[in-house]
C-alpha cells in the first residue's frame, strides 16, 4: 500500500541559498537548482560524487557578447578560446558552434579541438615548450603558431625544412612586455628584432602574421601598455618588408562570480583570521567580485589611448590589423557547476564543525594555490531538518591534511546532513578539473553536458 500521507520528494527537499558570498547564476542553471533539486540528487546517485554539469549555452552567450563588442567598435577580430581552462569536449564544441577559434597548448588539445569541428586555420598554439610532434601537426594543419623564443624558432625551422610538402609555418611572435622583464615567456626587443630579420630571410618557410603577448593579472591597462609597445615593432616589421596583420593580446579578461558589493563587503568585514578554520587569511584572491565584466573590460581596452587622439580601436582600423583575444576563464563563465554529496559533519574542538564531502579539493582546487574560492556553496537538504544556524569548513575525503575545499567558515541556516548536496557554482574556469586525479583510486569525477530548451526540459549526456 503506498503511504498517501508522505509528501512528494520535491517537498521534503530544501534549497538553501547562501547569504554572504551568494553565487551569481545563469537563469537556466538557477531554474534547475531551484525547481528541480530532486533531479540533482538523482544525478549524483547515478553518476557519483563529485559530479560536474557543463553548460555549453553559457559559453555561447559569452562568445557572442565579446563578438558584439568587437563588432560595435568595428574592429577586425579573432577570438581563440584558451582551452586549458577546462577539459570538457562539449565546451570545445560550443566554441566551434560559436564560430570562434581555439588556443591549444598541447598536441592533445589540438586533436580535441579538431574533433570538436574547429577548422585547423582557426587554431592557434601557445606555450613555450611545444614538442616536435606538436610543431609537425601544427604545420601540417596550417594552424597559427605563437613562437616563444629564438630557440623555438630554430626548432620550428628544422620541422619546416624537413617537411615533404611546401606548407609554410604560420607564425606570430610572442613579445615579452616591459612590465614583466623576468618572465620566462616571450621575447624582449633584441630577440624579437632578430626573429623578424630571420623571417625576412625565410619567406619560403614562414608566413609571418603578427605579434602575441599574454600577461598575468586582470587589468586592461597593462594590456593597453603592452599593445602600445608592440606597435613600434609593427612599424619595424613593415620597414623590413614584412606584413604583420594581427596583434593577439592573450587572455586574462575578468569574470564576476559574486556581486561586486557583496565581495567588497566580504573583504572589508569577513576576511579576518577568525573567519578561517586555520586562522590564516590567504594573501591573494582571484577578483571574484570584479568591478568590470569581460565586455566592459574589452570596451575600455578598445577605448584606451594608443597615442594622443587615437584610441586602440582607431589604430587597429587605421592600420588594418586584426585584434586577437585568447580568453579562457571568461568564456566559461557560468559553464559548469560542481555537485558534492555530504558524507557527514563532525564536531571538532572549540565548537567548530567540519563537513566531509565525497570528493576532494582536487575538484575545487583553489586551496592548492594558497588561496580560496570565495563563492559560498548552495546547500540542498535531501530531508527537511531544523533550521539551526551553524558555521563549518569543508574538507574532502582524503586523509591528506591538505585536502580542504575551503578553510573559510561558511554560514549555513541549517546543518548539512549525510546525503545532502553542496553545489559550487561557476567552477568551469580552472576549478573543477585542473587538478583532478585518481588519488586513493577514486575514479575521476564524471562530467555531464547539460542542456535545456523549454522550462523543466533538461537533458544530461556524457561529456567526453
Ligand atoms: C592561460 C592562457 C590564456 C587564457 O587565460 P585566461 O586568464 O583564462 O583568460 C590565454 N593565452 C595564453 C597564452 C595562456 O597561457
Amino acid at each position: 500500500m503506498p503511504n498517501t500521507t508522505a509528501s512528494p520528494p520535491e517537498e521534503r527537499i530544501e534549497v538553501h541559498e547562501p547569504e554572504r558570498l551568494k553565487p551569481l547564476l545563469d537563469p537556466i542553471v538557477e531554474r534547475l537548482i531551484h525547481n528541480f533539486p530532486q533531479t540533482l540528487l538523482e544525478l549524483v546517485s547515478q553518476n557519483g560524487s563529485p559530479l560536474n554539469l557543463v553548460w555549453p549555452h553559457a559559453f555561447h552567450i559569452n562568445a557572442t557578447a565579446l563578438q558584439s563588442v568587437l563588432n560595435q567598435y568595428g574592429v577586425r577580430h579573432a577570438i581563440f578560446y584558451g582551452a586549458k581552462a577546462n577539459k570538457s569536449q562539449s565546451l570545445l564544441g560550443a566554441a566551434a558552434t560559436a564560430g570562434i577559434g581555439i588556443d591549444v597548448s598541447s598536441v592533445h588539445e589540438l586533436d580535441a579541438a579538431l574533433r570538436a569541428g574547429t577548422a585547423p586555420e582557426r587554431l592557434c598554439a601557445t606555450g613555450p615548450a611545444k614538442t616536435t610532434v606538436f610543431h609537425q601537426a601544427l604545420v601540417r594543419h596550417g594552424s597559427l603558431i605563437c613562437v616563444d623564443s629564438l630557440e623555438e624558432f630554430d626548432h620550428l625551422k628544422a620541422v619546416v625544412d624537413s617537411r615533404s610538402t611546401a606548407a609554410k609555418a604560420r607564425v606570430l611572435l610572442r613579445y615579452r612586455p616591459q612590465s614583466c622583464p623576468a618572465s620566462r615567456f616571450g621575447m624582449g626587443a633584441n630577440d624579437l628584432l632578430q626573429c623578424l630579420q630571420y623571417l625576412t630571410e625565410h619567406t619560403d618557410a614562414f608566413h609571418f602574421e603578427g605579434f602575441h603577448f599574454h600577461l598575468g593579472g586582470y587589468g586592461f591597462e597593462s594590456r593597453a601598455q603592452a599593445f602600445r609597445e608592440l606597435s613600434g615593432f609593427v612599424d619595424a616589421a613593415r620597414e623590413m618588408g614584412l606584413t604583420p596583420s594581427m596583434i593577439d593580446i592573450g587572455g586574462g579578461l575578468p569574470m564576476r562570480y559574486v556581486a561586486p558589493q557583496a565581495y567588497a563587503g566580504f573583504l572589508e568585514n569577513n576576511n579576518k583570521p577568525s573567519d578561517y578554520y586555520n586562522h590564516s587569511v590567504p594573501d591573494s584572491f582571484y577578483p571574484y567580485g570584479s568591478s568590470l565584466t569581460a565586455c566592459q573590460w574589452l570596451a575600455l581596452f578598445l577605448e584606451a589611448d594608443h597615442s594622443p587622439g587615437l584610441s586602440i580601436a582607431d589604430y587597429l582600423k587605421a592600420q588594418n590589423i586584426t585584434l586577437a583575444l585568447e580568453p579562457g576563464r571568461s568564456l566559461v563563465d557560468q559553464a559548469a557547476i560542481s555537485l558534492f554529496r555530504v558524507t557527514r559533519t563532525k564536531q571538532l574542538a572549540n565548537n567548530k564543525t567540519v563537513i566531509f564531502v565525497e570528493g576532494s579539493s582536487f575538484s575545487a582546487c583553489e586551496t592548492w594555490f594558497a588561496s580560496e574560492y570565495l563563492v559560498d556553496p548552495i546547500l540542498i537538504s535531501a530531508q527537511v531538518s531544523d533550521h539551526i544556524p551553524m558555521q563549518a569548513y569543508i574538507a574532502g575525503h582524503s586523509c591528506l591534511d591538505d585536502d580542504v575545499i575551503t578553510y573559510r567558515l561558511i554560514n549555513f541556516n541549517t546543518c548539512p546532513q549525510a546525503g545532502d548536496l553542496l553545489i559550487y557554482a561557476n567552477t568551469a574556469g580552472y576549478q573543477m578539473d585542473l587538478l583532478e586525479n585518481e588519488f586513493h583510486r577514486h575514479p575521476l569525477p564524471r562530467r555531464l553536458m547539460a542542456t535545456c530548451c523549454t522550462e523543466g526540459n533538461y537533458a544530461f549526456s556524457p561529456d567526453y
